[in-house]
């Protein structure tokens, strides 16, 4: 079980995104724009955050930079949610500090894996660091 914010502002991908994290026993806060997903990830210190791309005013792209510039908050994986699967989607996504990558539409058993997969690296991370 982990704590997970996701940032998106499309309603009927938040609400799949939260339905399936929930129903694998995950807690799940959520901010519909880069504002207020990156001052909830101040507060809330996340143990993952998902973010969709394509947002209002910050983009997702600038959160990933954001977030992986503060020391508090690099630790915490980011996964990119974006709805144009195109050529060098991945890897701009990655450049920007993204630890993993998916395209909408989203598929549940896809997203589930790369969010246990993420969760997963990062306790193995802290073993090996401690
Ligand atoms: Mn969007």
């Amino acid at each position: 079980m982990a704590r997970i914010l996701v940032i998106e502002d499309n309603a009927a991908n938040l609400e799949l995104m939260t339905y399936l994290l929930t129903t694998f026993g995950h807690t799940v806060a959520n901010a519909t724009e880069g504002a207020a997903g990156i001052a909830s990830a101040r507060r809330e210190r996340p143990d993952l955050v998902v973010c969709d791309v394509q947002l209002p005013h910050i983009d997702g792209y600038d959160i990933a930079r954001c977030l992986k510039r503060d020391p508090d908050l690099a630790r915490i994986p980011l996964l990119a949610v974006t709805a144009f699967a195109m050529v060098g989607d991945r890897d701009q996504a990655m450049a920007a500090g993204f630890d993993g990558y998916i395209a909408k539409p989203i598929d549940p058993e896809r997203f589930v894996g790369q969010v246990e997969s993420l969760l997963r690296n990062r306790q193995h991370g802290q073993v090996a660091g401690s």
